[in-house]
């Protein structure tokens, strides 16, 4: 059996999930998770925002234009079957009166993410509907059953995987099975999910504890790309990619992966495809334990990093300096991406700057400290292992006329990164992009 997740542009419209459904039909008994159709996490992050804000106006605006797509697309897909339509409506309609719902109390965060969690919802609704009236029997597996993280954040995979084992044995008659991504409960059952572009991960967990055949991602672009195309001109699909190198890019910003989907699949060594609902004959990129071939594979920017410096008189020579400036981080529960040592000084990067006023403020008193904002790490992932000369001079003669601020190599096999000013990133990728592929 394999896992088949379709995002929300591939459901983004009444003919795009005709469209998945006609692929769902193909790949045969399979598990289909599916995101919410393209805007409706946004909006209904949107109708939270309002709601915190107390301006409900706002809130039942977002609601009804909502509505209209919701209506629109229903009548698109089922208007010529009254019996179906109505059943749809009624279905859809339950989500909208919840969501109406909640503009007559004060939000709070349980409240948020029970609306974050209907799009999904209405998404499987809907495809469900879809395929029983083209005759298929759909195991539905709904992730509010099965799906729940630990304390920690993490998920519970020996929790999910015997949940998800008892679903798939009472739907054993079914021969397509249907789950919603990015949704879940929490350690204490309430409502929750796994982070924006989560429904991808949400594939991963599962491939991973039915130990699936294969885990397909469906989206709207042909594989993984050597650099980002949403900023550099004429990207090609990268054929294969190792476990590892796509976690490298997923984690620095490649956003065609969830930063976590990587892991799980790994774990279990179930191999990753990456398709193109668009042009679902293109092969994509397949993402498993690919043997090494010593070149550099893509390319990927992460945003919003924050660099900080900690200058210290004899920094390597005070024994326990890096121990207390870890410790600091961690005791503001901030993780560091990267960091570069020399004898007088560290210096560090954080995606989360949350807590970037008091960390500054614990670590003046282990030296000089400086911030340098709105930067950017940039990751070249390829098969970089230390002997396979020359990938270092390459990067950083590209990046010959860019200022900058951090290099990072020799963490792992598989990943240069450098620090750049978030104003140089367009010009950095694409000078990347042209001397090195
Ligand atoms: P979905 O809604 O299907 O989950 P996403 O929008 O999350 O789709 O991810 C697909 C998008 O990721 C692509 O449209 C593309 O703009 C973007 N992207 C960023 N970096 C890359 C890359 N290296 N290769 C392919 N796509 C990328
Ligand atoms: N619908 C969620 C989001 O937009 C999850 C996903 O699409 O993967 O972030
Ligand atoms: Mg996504």
């Amino acid at each position: 059996m394999k896992v088949l997740k379709f995002g929300g542009t591939s459901v983004g419209s009444a003919k795009r999930i005709c469209h998945v459904a006609d692929l769902v039909e193909a790949a045969g008994r399979n598990i289909v998770v599916l995101s919410a159709m393209s805007g409706t996490t946004n909006s209904l992050v949107e109708i939270s925002e309002y709601l915190y804000k107390g301006n409900i106006p706002g809130a039942q605006e977002v609601i009804n234009s909502l509505y209209v797509k919701y209506e629109a697309t229903l009548r698109e897909l089922f208007g010529s079957d009254e019996i179906l339509h109505e059943d749809a409506r009624r279905a859809i309609g339950r989500v909208f009166s919840l969501l109406r719902s909640y503009c007559s109390e004060p939000l709070t965060e349980a409240g948020e993410k029970e609306i974050l969690a209907q799009g999904e919802l209405m998404s499987t609704a809907i495809m469900e509907r879809v395929l029983t009236s083209r005759g298929h029997n759909v195991g539905m597996l709904p992730a509010l059953e099965f799906m729940r993280t630990l304390p920690n954040g993490e998920p519970d995979m020996q929790h999910i995987s015997s949940r998800i084992r008892r679903l798939l044995e009472l739907e054993s008659d079914a021969d397509i099975f249907l789950t919603q991504g990015y949704i879940c409960r929490n350690d204490h059952g309430g409502i929750d999910n796994l982070r924006r572009g989560g429904s991808d991960y949400t594939a991963s967990i599962i491939g991973a504890v039915i130990d699936a055949e294969e885990i397909q991602i469906w989206t709207d672009i042909d594989g993984m790309h050597n650099n980002d195309p949403r900023f550099v001109e004429g990207t090609k699909p990268v054929g294969s990619l190792h476990f590892e190198e796509a976690a490298e890019l997923a984690y620095f910003g490649a956003k065609i992966l969830h930063p976590a989907c990587v892991l799980p699949a790994k774990l279990h060594n179930i191999p990753v495809r990456l398709l193109n609902t668009l042009k679902p004959e293109a092969s994509g990129t397949l993402i498993y334990n690919t043997a090494p071939d010593g070149t550099i594979k893509a390319i990927a920017a992460k945003d919003n990093i924050t660099a900080i410096k900690i200058k210290s008189g004899r920094m390597l020579m005070a024994y326990g300096f890096l121990h207390k400036v870890f410790e600091t981080f961690e005791n503001h529960r901030t993780s560091i991406d990267m960091m570069a040592t020399s004898e007088v000084g560290v210096s560090v990067t954080i995606d989360n700057d949350s807590r970037l006023a008091a960390i500054v403020d614990d670590l003046k008193q282990f030296g000089t400290v400086t911030v340098d904002k709105d930067m950017v790490i940039i990751a070249i992932v390829g098969d970089l292992e230390w002997h396979n000369c020359g990938f270092e001079s390459k990067v950083l003669a590209a990046l010959a006329d860019i200022p900058v601020r951090i290099i990072s190599y020799g963490g792992s096999n598989y990943n240069i990164s450098v620090l750049v000013s978030a104003a140089d990133k367009v010009r950095a990728l694409a000078a990347l992009s042209s001397h090195l592929f």
